[in-house]
């Protein structure tokens, strides 16, 4: 059944401008197709754009149990978990911009609690986790596990008003309803707590060059931000002193190639081949047209 949904900036329905057309068929939602960073197969609804605030959204979106999808979703980035440490770690201490926070944090939707480790080999004392892949739990660091809750994020998971920062890596644009679940997050920070996302910028240079073929135009994705969309989301969440700039991965060749707009058949190919290991080994810093937004609980 076809759902449509609302601008949750303007809580409007329709009020938008068609900008790509659905491609989505029946064999688009599998669990394989909702595991996080895999090889992206440029399936999407329909992407419309709010004409009061810009949001881009998908509408209409199918009937499909998206908690069922990413409880049994599978787990496979172990490639570039250590560029993704060092890029989130940086990017949360850029974020809290010389607040020392190092008591508690969380984080909602981080697989095997990767960034957890980061957090706690950083000085953190205290790092709790909410995730729905009970697969992607079993796979976190012995230290790290009993700190994860397997759920998805919802009012109560977290005791309210106790951590001092929580974040959120590229979950916000997935969320059905990312003003409740901004809330939720919110209301488990204590006063002057600091909330920081990454996810993609759509008006990045990376997003306007390949268009909808770029794999953020993705049937995974709810919405679509810009720093202006992203930090009035936020304040219509209740946070002050909204924040956002952009930020540079530590990404391998490898995965630069799994996002270039190529068949999938050849990008495989490549990446089991020998040059593929190669690719792997070779890190660079790069642009990709990632933002983050951070806002504080009064
Ligand atoms: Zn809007």
């Amino acid at each position: 059944m076809e759902i449509a949904t609302k601008c949750p900036i303007c809580e409007t329905l329709g009020n938008a401008i068609p900008v790509y057309p659905s491609n989505v068929d029946d064999t688009s939602f599998s669990t394989e197709v909702f595991s996080a960073r895999r090889l992206p197969d440029r399936r999407h609804y329909q992407w419309v754009r709010c004409n009061s605030c810009t949001l881009l959204r998908s509408d209409p979106v199918l009937d499909v149990d998206l908690e069922k999808l990413y409880v049994e979703s599978t787990f496979d980035y172990s490639t570039e978990v250590d560029g993704l440490k060092r890029t989130y770690f940086d990017l949360v201490m850029k974020a809290l911009s010389g607040k020392k926070l190092k008591k508690s944090i969380f984080e909602v939707g981080g697989g095997n609690g990767f960034f957890l480790e980061a957090a706690k080999d950083g000085g953190f004392l205290s790092v709790a986790g909410v995730e729905p892949s009970t697969e992607a739990i079993n796979a976190a660091r012995e230290d790290i596990k009993p700190t994860m809750i397997a759920s998805m994020m919802k009012s109560g998971v977290l005791t309210p008003n106790s951590f001092e920062v929580g974040t959120m890596f590229h979950t916000l644009d997935h969320l059905p309803d990312p003003v409740g679940t901004l809330k939720d997050c919110y209301e488990a920070l204590a006063s002057d707590g600091v909330f920081i996302v990454a996810v993609h910028n759509e008006r990045s240079w990376s997003a306007k060059l390949m268009k909808e073929r770029s794999p953020i135009i993705d049937v995974e994705h709810t919405h679509l931000y810009t720093r202006k969309s992203g930090e009035a989301l936020f304040k219509k969440a209740g946070f002050i002193d909204v924040k956002s700039g952009a930020y540079n991965n530590h990404y391998s060749l490898a995965y630069i190639l799994h996002l270039i707009p190529i068949s999938r058949a050849f990008r495989k190919k490549v990446l089991e081949s020998s040059i593929g290991t190669m690719l792997s080994k070779i890190k660079v810093v790069v642009p990709l047209g990632n933002m983050w937004i951070a806002g504080t609980k009064p």
